[in-house]
């Protein structure tokens, strides 16, 4: 699917909609309103397709019941709710939502796949790579601490901000890319990395509530979570600065970190990944969401 045909269906849901609407002119100017202009302020709005990776926002009555991956979403006092399309989803993801009063819905998303090339990299220390057994048992204690974040469910819609980048800078290595450490397969990457300048600040691409704020894992150096409501949260790796602390409340576009080249990297940059809950998506997706 083209990135407008995308925009299209992510931002103006139905199908009658969105099959009605040039490339030319796919870009609403406000983003992600998705009901805006719908006649049925209650008619459930839903992309009929995206990528993998993606970030879905629809829209429906705030009574509704929505279930979609073996979750009942958090639906807001607007009826907006958002979900993750994993990396590895295919065919059709079904979102089942049932309006106070009426019978449920199924509504039917097509998974459209992508490329993922396999990534090279090499010169990053081998105790990285295959990490003895102390160290392993350090990451894996680490790691379940930022997993721990991310099955907050909370009611804010800072998600439904159109994120804008964290830093400008060239990406460097794109999101679900097949990872190759030093020879070695590893899991897919996880975020994109976008090239900065050690020291560079990092802004908040949305609001949201910082989570979690380490300067030192193992794997990730640096780290901070910041939680945007309903699942939806971002994770910065590497940074050699954090400015902020759990529990602290950032805004869009304000100034947390400084990029690093902490933990497991080659150099200076900014990783940012992106999760609904344990789905991970894809940031750039999420950014074309807001153009
Ligand atoms: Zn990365």
């Amino acid at each position: 699917m083209s990135r407008p045909t995308l925009i299209a269906a992510l931002l103006l849901a139905s199908a009658a909609c969105a099959g009605g609407i040039s490339a030319q002119t796919s870009k609403p100017a406000q983003a992600p309103a998705i009901a805006a202009g719908n006649p049925a302020p209650h008619a459930t709005a839903l992309p009929t397709s995206v990528q993998q990776g993606a970030l879905v926002i629809g829209s429906t009555h705030p009574a509704a019941v929505v279930e979609y991956g073996g979750r009942t979403l958090r639906v807001s006092p607007s009826g907006r709710f958002g979900f993750g399309i994993g990396r590895d989803a295919s065919g059709t993801a079904v979102v089942k939502v049932k309006p106070p009063g009426t019978p449920a819905i199924e509504h039917r998303i097509v998974v459209a796949p992508r490329d993922w090339p396999i990534e090279n990299i090499n010169g990053v220390p081998p105790s990285t790579v295959n990490p003895p057994p102390a160290i392993a048992a350090r990451i894996a204690r680490e790691q379940a601490q930022v997993v721990a974040v991310r099955a907050r469910d909370d009611a804010r819609e800072d998600y439904a901000q159109r994120f804008v980048w964290p830093v400008q800078g060239r990406i460097s290595g794109r999101f679900g890319n097949q990872r190759v450490y030093n020879g070695t397969p590893k899991a897919p990457h996880s975020g994109m990395d976008i090239a900065a300048a050690n020291g560079t600040p990092v802004k908040a691409p949305a609001a949201g509530i910082v989570t979690f704020a380490s300067p030192s894992l193992y794997l990730t150096g640096g780290t901070v979570v910041i939680d945007h409501g309903a699942g939806i949260s971002s994770n910065f790796l590497h940074l050699s600065r954090i400015d902020a602390k759990v529990g602290d409340r950032v805004e869009q576009g304000q100034v947390f970190a400084a990029v690093g080249a902490t933990g497991r990297a080659t150099g200076p940059h900014l990783h940012w990944g992106m999760n609904w809950f344990d789905v991970r998506i894809d940031p750039l997706l999420v950014l074309d969401l807001a153009q």
